[in-house]
């Protein structure tokens, strides 16, 4: 036999509530469910059917009752954990669908019985919350609820690029691989990938948000009770506690995951507890959990942005487009040229005003710029629409004022009102 058939495939027998923890290398891995039952993240695997792991992904498969896996590729790192904190996780979803059933149970004209659980999930950065969210939404899929994903992450975009918070309805056990289907999620678009840029400015959208479902939860029964799982930043001191704090509030929260953090926890239950029925509840992190750095990170959010335009695998085809300087209406919030201090008050400081919506004159600064598509109707409701879409500047033609830019499909843009940030991204 020559060198380059050498069998890569290997068998890993995992025994109960073991899980094989992965990073796939630069090359992908493929892996399979031999025998048995496991699961990626509340996601279970299907029996024999290879499955593909794109370079770099972070995973663990875990088994409640035993399972064989065969993978086939080299991972980065391959092995197995019989430690895991997957026990308490299930209680908790357990404890959760209780509260379903007594929601569904209960007549739907009264609005606090009939409200399922609200979760949020916080902790500090690489403590696992992201993946906690995931498992406790595809459990409850699996058992046919239609739980609202909130994800009030700017700096990850787990439903769409980075940027924005935004919210779904979780159908379906989410897949390991492509993640949470794109399909016409509730998106408000913040701009910025840090949330100290604009903290006033991220409130005002966490409150927008959390009052449209509110709206959609009174006109949905079903949505209603199977409840929302809200993923947060891992941004816990100072402004990032009160930001949290502000969205356990603004979403009404009822169950509150702290994962991996004493301090955190004992400071929420205890400005919490004058609050009615808020469960504070400590979790320990998984030994899994990866950290990633800086670097890492700023690449998956332009990876992100990538599969925005061209999916996941390049399957999709974005179309370039090119408009005149004058059709298209760009804003941003917050900022702006200050009131000059001679028309102030005497003894007022010029502020600028964090929420207020500017106009901008589109010129060379715009290139590679990620802007929004606003569903506003007029400049002052930019802050209060949610957005349709993305697009992606390419080129500035100051000369002949021309904008070429690339949208995910052809067609006209849903609305002329677009919103700038400080998102960008390097097409490579
Ligand atoms: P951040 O604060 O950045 O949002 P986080 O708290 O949401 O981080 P996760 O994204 O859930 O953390 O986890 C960090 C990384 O670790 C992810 O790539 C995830 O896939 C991986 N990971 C989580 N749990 C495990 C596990 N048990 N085994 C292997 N990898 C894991
Ligand atoms: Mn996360």
């Amino acid at each position: 036999t020559s060198s380059n058939s050498t069998p890569t495939i290997k068998q890993v027998k995992l025994e109960k509530e073991c899980e094989l923890r992965i990073e796939v290398s630069d090359s992908p891995l493929r892996l399979r469910l031999l025998n048995g039952n496991a699961e990626i993240f509340g996601t279970e695997l299907p029996p024999e059917i290879w499955l593909n792991f794109p370079p770099r992904l972070k995973f663990a498969v875990f088994t409640w009752y035993g399972a064989t896996i065969e993978m086939d590729g080299t991972p980065e790192t391959g092995y197995t954990a019989d430690e895991t904190p997957m026990v308490s996780y299930v209680n908790v979803h357990a404890i959760l669908e209780g509260r379903r059933d007594r929601a569904k149970k209960s007549p739907s004209d009264d609005s606090v019985l009939s409200q399922g659980p609200r979760v949020i999930v916080v902790g500090p950065s690489d403590s696992g919350k992201t993946t906690l969210s995931r498992m406790l939404l595809s459990w409850a899929a699996k058992q046919g609820w239609k739980p609202t994903f909130v994800d009030l992450d700017i700096g990850q975009g787990s439903i769409t690029v980075p940027g924005c918070i935004a919210a779904t309805p979780i159908e379906m056990p989410i897949d390991p691989v492509e993640g949470i289907p794109l399909e016409m999620p509730l998106v408000y678009f913040y701009g910025h990938t840090s949330p100290s840029n604009n903290v006033e400015l991220y409130k005002v959208l966490v409150k927008e948000l959390a009052g449209i479902l509110e709206r959609q939860f009174a006109g949905n029964a079903e949505s209603r009770a199977a409840g929302m799982v809200l993923n947060t930043m891992g941004w816990i001191e100072g402004l990032g506690y009160d930001m949290l704090l502000h969205a356990i509030r603004t979403f009404k929260a009822n169950v509150v995951l702290v994962l991996g953090q004493e301090k955190l926890c004992s400071l929420l239950r205890d400005v919490l507890k004058g609050e009615p029925k808020v469960d504070v509840v400590k979790l320990q992190r998984s030994g899994g959990v990866v950290s990633r750095p800086v670097k890492f990170r700023q690449r998956s959010r332009s990876n992100r942005i990538r599969e925005y335009f061209y999916g996941l695998t390049n399957d999709l085809s974005p179309h370039s487009n090119i408009s005149n300087f004058g059709d298209l209406f760009v804003y941003r919030v917050g900022g702006g040229p200050q009131a000059p201090r001679s028309a102030l008050p005497i003894g007022a400081e010029p502020a600028a005003d964090p929420t207020r919506v500017v106009a901008v004159n589109i010129n060379r600064d715009l290139l590679h710029a990620v802007l929004a598509v606003s569903f506003a109707k007029e400049p002052d409701e930019i802050i209060s629409s949610n957005v349709a879409g993305f697009i992606y500047v390419t080129d500035i033609d100051i000369q002949r004022k021309k904008i070429t830019y690339l949208t995910p499909s052809a067609g006209e843009l849903p609305s002329k009102y677009l919103i700038l940030g400080t998102l960008t991204w390097l097409e490579t």
